[in-house]
Parts: C-alpha cells; sequence; structure tokens
C-alpha cells in the first residue's frame, strides 16, 4: 500500500560552505535529510523545524 497522504514537514539547513540558510518541505520520512545547498550546491544536511507542519485544508 502507497503512502498517498504523508504529512509535509519543513526542513531547514545551514549551508557550511556558504552560509546559506535554507528550508524546504517535504513529505515526512526521517529526521534528516540530505539535500543540496540552494546557493552554492554543496550536500547540507537538513533536520526538522520543531516538528510536523500538518497541511490542512481550511474553509474561509
Ligand atoms: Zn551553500
Amino acid at each position: 500500500m502507497s503512502i498517498t497522504n504523508a504529512p509535509l514537514v519543513l526542513y531547514v539547513y545551514r549551508c557550511t560552505v556558504c552560509g546559506q540558510a535554507g528550508k524546504l518541505h517535504l513529505p515526512e520520512s526521517s529526521p534528516e535529510v540530505t539535500t543540496a545547498c540552494s546557493a552554492c550546491g554543496a550536500e547540507v544536511l537538513a533536520e526538522w523545524d520543531g516538528g510536523v507542519e500538518l497541511v490542512t485544508d481550511q474553509p474561509d
């Protein structure tokens, strides 16, 4: 059975090469993910920022 409704969580990183502070939303998978710095392309380790950020429908 595939996961079709995984919550998105906010990951944050700070590049050790250029100092770029970045963030990204990814489906919840692991506490840490390896990604590429958006500024210089160096490999960085992004970590959960505080916890799960649920994406919900809020009728207006
Ligand atoms: Zn960088």
